[in-house]
């Protein structure tokens, strides 16, 4: 094994080129040729039917609401749509693919040679070119039981889940990106984050990464400068959250740059990702003339979508997220590091949840941003992940704003809720913490409070409000600091008033 270099020094030296290509599972209600319902969890091998299962004398019929979203990704994409497009037959022998082929697009896909602007961190716009975005289904699902890497090598055996076999997929390809050198994985994130989040607005697919309804391939290859041919790539396979396609193309980087620098040679592979180490180790030896036999699928007519009806999803498609954060960023009069921070941590949605809940958009920014953000990071989970939701926030923003809790009895709310004691209003009556506005208690303190401090007290009755603040205090000091402040204000100098 040669040497892993430094990343730094590796871009220093190298001109980085990736590839992704990404598939997403599309959100329709039954499979992509037959009339399966296309769930998510459920009992293994009850979401089939001969055509799922590849029985003989079963035919496919394509579904349509599968070719709408495909068109509309098309579209979103800024890609062509073709005039007509065929289905091909993927030959190869596994056990989750029942049939021994996989239908899929190959030559002919419906959607081609677009492009997608990308945000990077800093606010710049990069943008990608794509090369295609086709449809396919799914492949079942091999479980690989005893053996200690969940891989089929040691393995006791293996069971398969055909529930997913036949699910639509959209696979999208970009063309070879190159010009982004050292910040070639911050692309890679933020361009299968940008998918993600247009998969969404679409409505295409609930896109969930954890689930596994987007799920990334990252090529990657190094070049000696800009003006050489490309190199040599390898594919990391199945790689399922943005930090790890961040994380992986990184490595990747570094490990080639380690072979190349010892005389070694790139070969061209897919590997496998390792999300406990962050390494990628060698899989299958891929080469570019692979002989999956594709032949066009003699059981399903070509798809010839009418002109009028992709003019029609054009114009029904919605708001894209780039315009959508352009306009909130507006109405929420963010500054535009305000907004690229909300933008990077994930809290757009959360946000526009919470104040769609009632509460200021400052006051949502500061709940989500603040200490929800440092929640998450201390868990190194996503702000989404999070066991509170907006509904949540905004209930508990009311609650300041009524007067009935103060800022720093929120956080101890929030506190609550995170831990699973209930909503806001439900962790304030458990955890007895309302503000405390009644006058008797408040006086009975600040009575205590001038008997304490004699010195001070004489003070404030002699006309010198210079230390009211030390007596303020010692009263949010008995009470838990449930005291509404200005009322014990006002009540205190009542009080001197009083003599
Ligand atoms: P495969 O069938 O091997 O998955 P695809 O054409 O589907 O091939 O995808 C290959 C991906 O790799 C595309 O995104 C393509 O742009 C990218 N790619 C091709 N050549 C290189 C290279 N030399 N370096 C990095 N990426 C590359
Ligand atoms: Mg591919």
């Amino acid at each position: 094994m040669s040497t892993l270099v430094d990343y730094d020094d590796a871009v220093a030296r190298f001109d980085p080129v990736i590839g992704i290509e990404v598939h997403v599972e599309l959100g329709t209600r039954t499979k992509m040729f037959d009339g399966a319902p296309a769930g998510f969890g459920e009992e293994p091998n009850t979401s089939v039917t001969p055509v799922s299962l590849g029985l003989p004398g079963s035919l496919p019929v394509v579904n349509g609401t599968a070719v709408e979203y495909a068109i509309r990704i098309g579209l979103a994409l800024n890609c062509q749509i073709a005039e007509t497009c065929r289905f091909a037959r993927k030959n190869y022998f596994y056990p989750d693919v029942p049939k021994n082929f996989q239908t899929s697009q190959y030559d002919e896909p419906i959607a081609f040679d677009g492009h997608v602007d990308v945000e990077l961190e800093d606010g710049s716009i990069f943008r990608v070119e794509i090369e295609r975005a086709h449809m396919e289904e799914d492949a079942g699902k091999n479980t690989h039981v005893g053996g200690s890497t969940g891989r089929i090598h040691g393995a006791e055996y293996s069971l398969v889940d055909y529930n997913r076999a036949g699910i639509p997929l959209v696979e999208i390809v970009t063309r070879p990106i190159t010009g982004a050198g050292a910040r070639a994985p911050e692309v890679a994130r933020a361009y299968v984050q940008t998918l993600r989040d247009l998969f969404r607005a679409l409505g295409v697919s609930e896109a969930r990464m954890e689930r596994g309804n987007v799920r990334a391939d990252v090529n990657v290859s190094l070049r000696n400068t800009p003006q050489d041919a490309l190199g040599t790539r390898t594919e990391t396979k199945n790689v399922n959250s943005f930090r790890s396609v961040e994380r992986a193309v990184r490595f990747e980087i570094g490990r080639q740059a380690g072979v190349l620098d010892e005389g070694g040679s790139i070969v061209q592979e897919t590997r496998h990702w390792h999300e406990d180490t962050g390494t990628t180790t060698s899989g299958r030896i891929k080469s570019d003339a692979e002989d999956y036999r594709y032949f066009p699928e003699p059981d399903l007519v070509p798809i010839a979508p009418d002109r009028a009806w992709v003019e029609e999803i054009r114009a029904s498609l919605p708001e894209l997220p780039a315009a959508r954060r352009r306009r909130l960023q507006g109405e929420w009069g963010y500054a535009d590091a305000e907004m690229r921070d909300v933008v990077n941590a994930g809290a757009v949605e959360l946000i526009e949840a919470t104040v769609a809940g009632g509460t200021s958009p400052a006051a949502a920014r500061k709940w989500w941003m603040g200490e929800l953000a440092r929640t998450a990071k201390q868990q190194e989970v996503e702000l989404e992940a999070l066991p509170i939701t907006p509904a949540q926030i905004a209930a508990l923003q009311k609650l300041v704003d009524d007067g009935r809790i103060n800022d720093k009895l929120a956080r101890q709310v929030l506190e609550g809720v995170l831990a699973g004691e209930g909503d806001p209003e439900a962790v304030v009556v458990a955890r007895g913490l309302e503000v405390v506005s009644d006058d008797g208690p408040l006086l009975e303190a600040i009575d205590a409070a001038l008997a304490a401090q004699p010195d001070i007290a004489e003070k404030i009755r002699s006309g010198n409000l210079g230390p009211v603040g030390a007596i303020i205090g010692a009263v949010m000091k008995a009470t838990r600091g449930q005291a509404d402040a200005g009322r014990v204000r006002e009540l205190l100098l009542e009080r001197v008033a009083q003599g």
